[in-house]
């Protein structure tokens, strides 16, 4: 393809030798008057005859044109967001996602793109990058584990049911993860077993929400000895449901609970 312009392309590329450019020129990329008249009179020439005319007009549609202004000095490429040329010097890549390789962008696509994949992680707080939206909850690859993730997703599980039911759902993930760890990750009832489910201390049939004031960690025995019924006796120890709503207490002042374990 570069034996098209043997001879012209010299005559084209002016970069290295500026001559006295006009104003409003000098380092301009769009093609601008005085290098259009150049352009058609090599062109005129470079047809030949009128017969020449279409042949040429299919090679200037298969030359690469970022390839050969680059060729000529320009050091322009193609934003690969938006598909317009851009200057080398303007343009980025986005190296934080991984996933994009060394691609350029324009700064405008690398700062909507970056934003567009960009979280805040509901655990720490940091901000971290994802290829798509982490769900159901933002969680950021230093705060993620096995463990984290199964307590979570019964987290998820349980907000979707009280909201379901009408009932609030405002507990998060941080919330969960600090009562889960004021608990040492065991069931808060017989502090013995691991944690196994969330417990909803009044039950969602009786109005309980998924809320921090009403969720505990429980074990599967202690948690179908509770059962559906009101949080008192059955086959758990008294002490456990104090203890248990004595720590759900300091919680429920602030979320305005109608059902507040404190008075069960
Ligand atoms: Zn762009
Ligand atoms: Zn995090
Ligand atoms: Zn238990």
């Amino acid at each position: 393809m570069e034996d098209y312009w043997d001879g012209e392309t010299e005559e084209l590329d002016h970069t290295d030798e500026p001559q006295a450019e006009p104003e409003g020129c000098v380092g301009d990329l769009t093609m601008q008057e005085v290098y259009l008249d150049q352009l058609r009179e090599a062109l005129y020439e470079r047809a030949g005859g009128i017969d020449q005319i279409t042949d040429l007009l299919q090679q200037l549609k298969e030359t690469d044109w970022v390839v050969w202004l680059n060729n000529a000095g320009a050091r322009i490429t193609v934003c690969r967001g938006c598909n317009h040329y851009v200057r080398v010097s303007e343009a980025t890549t986005l190296s934080e996602l991984t996933w994009l390789g060394d691609g350029l962008y324009c700064l405008e696509c690398a700062e909507r793109i970056l934003s567009e994949h960009t979280f805040t992680c509901d655990i720490c707080g940091h901000d971290f990058h994802a290829r798509t939206p982490p769900a159901p909850f933002y969680i950021c690859p230093e705060c993620d584990s096995p463990s984290v993730a199964f307590a979570l997703s019964s987290l998820a599980a349980q907000l979707a049911r009280a909201k379901r039911q009408g009932l609030p759902a405002t507990l998060t993930p941080r919330q969960w993860l600090n009562t889960l760890d004021y608990f040492s990750w065991r069931c808060a009832y017989c502090l013995r077993a691991d944690f196994t489910c969330l417990d909803h201390y009044v039950p969602v049939v009786q109005g309980g929400g998924t809320t921090q004031g009403n969720c505990v960690p429980a074990c599967t025995s202690c948690n179908s000895a509770k059962g559906g019924r009101a949080p008192q006796g059955y086959l758990i120890k008294a002490s456990a449901f104090t203890r248990v709503a004595e720590y759900l207490a300091q919680f429920c002042e602030q979320e305005n609970l109608g059902n507040t374990p404190g008075q069960a």
